[in-house]
């Protein structure tokens, strides 16, 4: 949703540009000849190919603290996520069906436990505390006799917040538990020998730290590839564990990458966090902005913040300039403001009216002060609009006031209605939800003026949704703002 030519890309979090040096390692691949040979061949040609797969494959483990035989190509960590996941649970299911996760995971690593679920597992999803860290004891109440396997992510893409993996997965060793991490946001970002530490399974992909997209592995300790089935069948391709055919380029271009993290990682996260505390001082000076994940240990190149009084969709529109992500509804299909946020305690106003700005390689101090003074200059905006600033009322006036939805919910919404014989002079109103609910407010607003109070709403729900094209599925909101409405309308009737 994001204009594509934004000059202040703040958001590496969702994706990385490809490193310049990333792209020579792959385009002379490709021109080469790693667009010829099939590393299974073996001519000269698939050895040529092999063999730089194999370089790759060396890199990659190198950045990570494995061994190159613990390295299983895959399209990304979705796709790693899937193997882990299924890929353990379906081959442990006659020892045990329980299954440990959490609550703030990335759909990536919730899906495929939910598809589980369906397949006969349980499920326990532990919850953070408030500052978005799992506590290993309240991991460790979860677990049961017959619990197979355990997937805890490493850092959380939406507030940066580090997890003790090392303290999760000991728990999980002791009891002779598979633990997988998603390391998706951790990888090339916390320097880390993963073969120290009691990780049996990890996800990770390239795109997240300046390789190339649609390229990513899972770690298998050794020992562990038994313990897995495959999710595809084939050419044998990984040993068996992920059959088809390997693309050269991109595993050029990932190997690439981590050595260039690999270097980065002496110098890198401490510019990051002088970046990140420069930008986060600017929203101390604004007021009413909170930190989400504050209190524990995070990344350095994620600040995630909950704006009081605007909402972050309508923020991200007036930020035409500026790429970053919101948690607020309607970017997923689920239309639930973020999961994440809210498993951290934050209501659904604050969890709607949360930014996140992702830090990277080529983010310098100027694009922090661009962006900080962008987000002053819509937060000020925003919050000037905002109903405080309602006319004066003279004592011949009624105003009637309605409220519907709020925490818990998707939406929330406040009409206030200034009455002067009977009927609606002036409508305001204030209200968090997804760009349609908000479309649907100013909408009906503008259609209860002038009506009278008894007929104060105007037209049924249905009605509202065919005339603003809202998606069925969202009809439940329309619904709330019919509710507020009906609570000024009973209001009117009975004062
Ligand atoms: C980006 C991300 C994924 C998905 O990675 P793809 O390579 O895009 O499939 C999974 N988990 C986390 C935590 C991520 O940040």
């Amino acid at each position: 949703m994001m204009d594509t030519s934004a000059p202040i890309y703040l958001d590496y979090a969702a994706t990385t540009p490809l490193d310049p040096a990333v792209i020579v390692a792959m385009t002379d691949c490709l021109a080469a000849e790693g667009g010829r040979g099939n590393p299974a061949s073996l001519h000269g040609w698939g050895r040529r190919a092999a063999a730089r797969i194999e370089t790759a494959r060396s890199e990659i483990a190198a950045l990570i603290g494995a061994v190159a035989e613990e390295i299983v190509f895959t399209s990304g960590a979705t796709e790693s996520d899937n193997l882990a996941l299924l890929g353990a649970a379906r081959a442990a299911a006659d020892r045990g069906r329980h299954l440990v996760s959490t609550r703030i995971e990335h759909k990536a690593g919730l899906d495929p436990c939910k598809r589980l679920q369906k397949e006969g597992f349980a499920l326990t999803l532990v919850a953070p505390d408030q500052s978005g860290q799992i506590d290993p004891q309240a991991l460790a109440a979860a677990l049961r006799p017959e619990t197979v396997l355990v997937s805890v992510m490493w850092v959380n893409n939406e507030t940066g917040v580090i997890q003790d993996v090392a303290a999760i997965g000991a728990l999980c060793r002791a009891r002779g538990i598979l633990f997988h991490t998603d390391a998706a946001q951790a990888v090339g970002k916390v320097p880390m020998r993963v073969r120290e530490l009691p990780i049996d399974l990890m996800s990770f992909t390239a795109h997240k730290f300046y390789g190339p997209k649609g390229i990513g592995a899972l770690y298998v300790r050794d020992g562990v590839r038994a313990r897995l089935q495959p999710l595809l069948y084939g050419g044998g391709q990984e040993r068996g564990l992920r059959p088809g055919t390997l693309p050269t380029h991109q595993i050029v271009g990932f190997g690439a990458a981590c050595t260039l993290a690999r270097a980065a990682l002496e110098h890198e996260p401490q510019r990051l966090a002088a970046l990140r505390e420069q930008l986060w001082a600017h929203f101390g000076a604004l007021g009413g902005v909170h930190l989400n994940g504050a209190g524990a240990p995070r990344v350095p190149g994620i600040l995630n913040v909950s704006i009081e009084g605007v909402e972050g969709e309508s923020l991200v529109t007036g930020l035409s300039d500026l790429a970053v992500s919101t948690g607020s509804a309607c970017n997923s299909a689920s239309a639930e403001p973020s999961y994440v946020l809210r498993a951290l305690g934050r209501d659904t106003e604050l969890a709607q009216s949360s930014l996140r700005f992702s830090l990277g390689r080529f983010s310098q101090p100027a694009d922090i002060e661009a962006a900080a003074a962008a987000v002053r200059r819509e937060v000020m905006r925003l919050r000037a609009l905002s109903p405080a600033a309602e006319p004066q009322r003279s004592a011949s006036e009624a105003q009637l006031v309605g409220e519907a939805g709020g925490p818990g919910r998707d939406v929330w919404v406040r009409f206030r209605l200034r009455v002067e014989a009977g009927r609606v002079a002036h409508a305001a109103y204030r209200v968090y939800g997804c760009p349609h609910t908000m479309a649907a407010a100013a909408w009906l607003a503008e259609r209860v003026q002038g009506r009278a109070v008894a007929d104060v709403v105007p037209g049924t729900p249905q009605e509202w949704a065919a005339a603003l094209n809202v998606p069925a599925e969202k009809l439940g909101r329309l619904l709330t703002l019919e509710d507020a409405l009906r609570e000024c309308q009973r209001r009117g009737v009975t004062v």
